[in-house]
């Protein structure tokens, strides 16, 4: 009897309830990864995830090894290819994480046809990749199949109650034979591009060491750090969340065990996460569309566009977190909203645009929180405040008052002491010839005129 454990973005041993159930259901487990050409031909797959992924594949599978087991992969489309798995180890059961992505879940109903036409079973578990399943919790009335406000939906989510931690299993029996393909290098799963220069280790081992350094320091503080631009306060655990090298169930229940408020603004924050998963799975159009439409008339310049994909603006705040995104493919929230801020109410350019660029970049680009965070600061989104416009002056002097984050991304205005690192353009003449940094690519109050009209607030 053979089960076949189908990975997806649930790429961990600890609290697995794939894997877990697949090894409940037969004596024998193929732990199948299938490298989706349907992602790469979506266009998803880019230098800094493949980077990452390769590294979470190969710590998953020498994890498998010390269980007795290993990690069969395959190449191709991943209906197809966990048919034809299925097919040659006579496997009466596929087990796969529910996701929430219109892509996932197309995936889920082509994988069911393809396995019932065989006289096989798709079975499908929540809570692998959200703490709590999308739909788990929903507002009362009618028509209601998400909340649309997040401090209500978190006031359900947490009275909600989470299924308890699973153990990592013990052993892991692979049937013989299994044909598999090598590991997968990053250059492999994306023949194109050069990965960013400082990438976090991906994979599981990396994502437990992360987060225990996390617990011990870092969480206790993190209320009245979030926002730190500088001090780089926060986890940087999302993208072992995003591939699933962490589950996001056994991180509450540890966050939640502890008395402090750090912990408790932690859990906050993936919550955050669960909300804009329940969001995306209620309204898969929303990865495109907007959530809520504004009449927006967006521009294009693209110039403007460049300067802002490209850390130009003149804003160093703003050209700060651009570069670091480049260089780290990682960003801090706070850099993340004002950045996006700058492009979609300051440049008034369409956040699709915005998202694709972080799509390329973000080691955990993700559907639901980068499409939802974007339609959020886009004021297309939930928020509730959709005209509201981040000045990056206002935001700089309060999260990097000193100036350190801009001087740490921007060397060529190193030479600036303190908070006068982020007015470069106010120097006097000569002063200012010697840093080659460009002007402001617009001005600030009449981008605000321009956003308020658009917006028919003036
Ligand atoms: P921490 O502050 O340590 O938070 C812990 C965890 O909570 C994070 O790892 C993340 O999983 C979750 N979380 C925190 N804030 C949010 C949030 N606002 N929405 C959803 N989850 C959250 N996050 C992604 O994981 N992928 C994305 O593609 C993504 N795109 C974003 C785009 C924009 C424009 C904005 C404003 C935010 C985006 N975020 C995205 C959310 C957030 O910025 C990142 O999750 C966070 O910065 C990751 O850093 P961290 O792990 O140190 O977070």
């Amino acid at each position: 009897d053979v089960a076949v454990c189908l990975f997806s973005s649930d790429l961990r041993l600890h609290d697995q309830p794939v894997l877990h159930a697949a090894l409940r259901a037969a004596p024998q487990v193929v732990p199948l990864f299938v490298v989706d050409t349907g992602i790469a031909d979506a266009g998803f797959m880019v230098p800094n995830r493949a980077a990452f992924l390769a590294g979470a594949l190969a710590d998953l599978d020498a994890g498998l090894r010390e269980r007795g087991g290993r990690l069969v992969i395959r190449t191709g489309d991943v209906v197809a290819e966990t048919g034809r798995v299925a097919a040659e180890t006579g496997a009466g059961e596929v087990h796969l994480a529910a996701g929430v992505s219109g892509y996932a879940l197309g995936r889920e109903r082509r994988l069911r046809a393809e396995l019932a036409a065989a006289g096989r079973e798709l079975v499908v578990h929540d809570a692998v990749i959200t703490a709590l399943p999308p739909g788990a919790v929903l507002p009362s009335g009618p028509d209601k199949d998400h909340f649309a406000v997040f401090t209500p939906y978190f006031r359900r989510w947490q009275a909600a109650g989470l299924r308890s931690v699973l153990p990592a299993p013990r052993s892991v029996r692979v049937p013989a034979g299994v044909r598999s393909e090598d590991l997968p290098s990053a250059r492999v799963l994306c023949p194109g591009g050069e990965p960013s220069p400082a990438l976090p280790e991906g994979g599981e081992r990396a994502g437990r060491r992360r987060f225990g350094a996390w617990q011990r320091s870092g969480m206790a503080d993190y209320q009245d750090r979030q926002d730190d631009l500088p001090g780089d306060a926060t986890s940087r655990l999302s993208p072992y969340l995003h591939f699933g090298c962490l589950s996001p169930v056994e991180l509450v229940h540890k966050a939640s065990a502890r008395p402090d408020a750090g912990a408790e603004a932690f859990v906050r924050q993936l919550a955050w996460r669960d909300f804009h998963h329940q969001v995306l799975a209620a309204r898969p159009g929303a990865a495109r569309a907007d959530y809520r439409d504004r009449g927006d008339r967006w521009r294009f310049d693209r110039a403007e566009v460049t300067a802002w994909q490209e850390g130009r603006t003149g804003y160093p705040v703003v050209d700060a977190g651009m570069r670091q995104l480049r260089h780290e493919g990682w960003l801090h929230n706070r850099a993340r909203m004002l950045v996006a801020s700058f492009l979609t109410k300051t440049l008034y350019v369409d956040w699709r645009v915005g998202a694709r660029h972080f799509l390329d970049l973000l080691v955990d680009g993700d559907i639901a929180n980068n499409q939802l965070n974007w339609q959020w600061m886009a004021g297309t989104g939930t928020d509730t405040r959709p005209n509201r416009v981040l000045n990056p002056l206002v935001q700089a002097r309060r999260f990097d008052p000193r100036g350190d984050y801009v001087r740490r991304w921007v060397p060529e205005l190193a030479g600036l002491a303190g908070a006068a690192v982020h007015q470069p353009w106010k120097l006097s003449g000569p002063e200012r010839e010697a840093y080659d940094y460009p002007d402001p690519v617009v001005d600030l109050a009449d981008a605000l005129v321009r956003f308020r009209r658009a917006r028919g607030q003036e």
